[in-house]
């Protein structure tokens, strides 16, 4: 039976179509925090995020930040009690934790905290904070290494060195943080291509690192590395698949396309599974919960986004138009059910479990389903083991995941006509 559109993102069809058993967790919200304060700017870095800022202007952002909690927090139904919080940027290690606890008092007088992650650098400061990151409650950390190699880290523009890396991972692991997991980029074309990033991987686990997350390094237009190129595609796919192997061997799980880790983040399992969350400060994006008026949810942006006329210039306005920073862009009109479900093949099948067949015939018709186990070229990846069906998932294999988006942008190609089809790079 094909469920309506106000029911679509309620917790009955979260359990009936197979979605909650695979998530796991208790959490049905997310806090995303976005602190946009950098030592320096990576060349090749679209974040939103700046260099230039004054303590005042800290200061201030940090104070806006609690009246836009509260502010987004109205939206926010009774029922949900459990949340992730993830404070990310930027830099937030750039400042101690504790100008953080005012925040955090009013998130715990709201909300009970089942997960907090900090991103951090191994730039800033970091050893002698990891034991007040713990006190303020935090349960994960990210720490943004990137590589151990001294010549990617010179390529990517890092000041850290690989022993800030290791000292680090380290300290926090000294500290009692229990969840480490290092960011790693991928798919640097020329000299630095040859580098072993496997051997990498496991220097970071020896050291305590408890999972990976890597991602493939893209150019953007906007950044000092436009004229850049990409790796090609064959170097990619090698250096995905000794990724793979050396997540396996040290017990890194594949949760996701990009994420290895012995336990997964709760977090990033909200954003994967279509759950809703607040974003919090300029750049963030945010998805409200259902309500009435958005049965499927509302999606917003905060801050006007900057013209960004000089590629890697990345000023933000605090001065003159500091309260642009905070206005919230709403998202036209009502979010369709065909955009909820498109983001959700997206997101779900890059994940480890894939798509529940639950799922499927939860949000399609008989009719449309026909035609996706019809579809020539979902059947071709099946025989060829490229794509797996479970009794109860329909799952990309794990070296397959790399073309996940590409496999998305196909499925919602059958499954909803009117999207133009799938390109097949990766
Ligand atoms: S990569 Fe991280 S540290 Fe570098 S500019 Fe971007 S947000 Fe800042």
């Amino acid at each position: 039976m094909q469920i309506s559109d106000t029911e679509i993102l309620s917790e009955d069809v979260f359990q009936a179509s197979g979605l909650a058993n695979d998530f796991g967790a208790r959490s049905r919200l997310g806090i995303y925090v976005h602190v946009p304060f950098c030592p320096h700017i990576c060349p090749y870095c679209d974040f939103v995020k700046t260099a230039r800022f004054t303590r005042n202007d800290v200061h201030a952002y940090f104070a806006a930040l609690i009246r836009q909690f509260d502010f987004l927090t109205s939206s926010v139904p009774h029922h949900i009690r459990a949340v992730t919080v993830y404070l990310g940027g930027g830099t937030p290690s750039l400042f101690p934790p504790e100008m953080y606890q005012p925040l955090v008092e009013k998130i715990s007088s709201r909300f009970e905290i089942e997960e907090f992650t900090v991103e951090t650098n191994p730039f800033s400061n970091l050893d002698r904070h990891f034991n007040q990151w713990l006190n303020l409650g935090v349960t994960r950390v990210t720490l943004g290494a990137q590589s151990l190699a001294p010549e990617v880290l010179t390529y990517l523009g890092r000041k850290h060195t690989p022993a800030d890396v290791i000292r680090n991972i380290e300290s926090a692991r000294a500290a009692g943080l229990k969840n480490i997991q290092v960011d790693v980029i991928f798919g640097i074309k020329g000299s630095v291509q040859e580098r072993d990033v496997a051997r990498e991987i496991e220097l970071l686990a020896r050291h305590g690192a408890t999972g990976v997350s890597c991602y493939l390094l893209t150019i953007e237009e906007s950044t000092a590395f436009r004229d850049e190129q990409n790796a090609p595609d064959e170097s990619v796919v090698d250096e995905y698949s000794r990724i793979l192997q050396v997540c396996e061997r040290l017990g890194f799980e594949q949760h996701e396309t990009s994420n290895f880790s012995q336990s997964p983040s709760i977090h990033n399992r909200l954003y994967w599974y279509g759950l809703p969350y607040l974003g919090i400060g300029t750049g963030a994006h945010g998805l409200l919960p259902a309500s009435d008026a958005h049965p499927l949810g509302r999606r917003y942006q905060v801050g006007e986004m900057k013209q960004r006329t000089i590629p890697g210039d990345d000023s933000l306005p605090f001065r003159d138009e500091s309260s642009r920073l905070f206005e919230i862009q709403w998202a036209e009109g009502q979010r369709s059910r065909a955009d909820a479900l498109q983001e959700m093949l997206l997101t779900l099948l890059r994940t480890k479990h894939g798509i529940p067949l639950q799922w499927f015939s939860a949000q399609y018709s008989e009719q449309t389903l026909l035609r996706l186990w019809q579809d020539i070229r979902l059947k071709k990846a099946l025989e060829a083991g490229f794509i797996l069906l479970s009794q109860t998932h329909l799952t990309l294999s794990p070296m397959e995941k790399i073309r996940g988006d590409s496999w998305a942008l196909h499925l919602a190609s059958v499954l909803h006509p009117s999207v133009a089809p799938a390109g097949t790079s990766i």
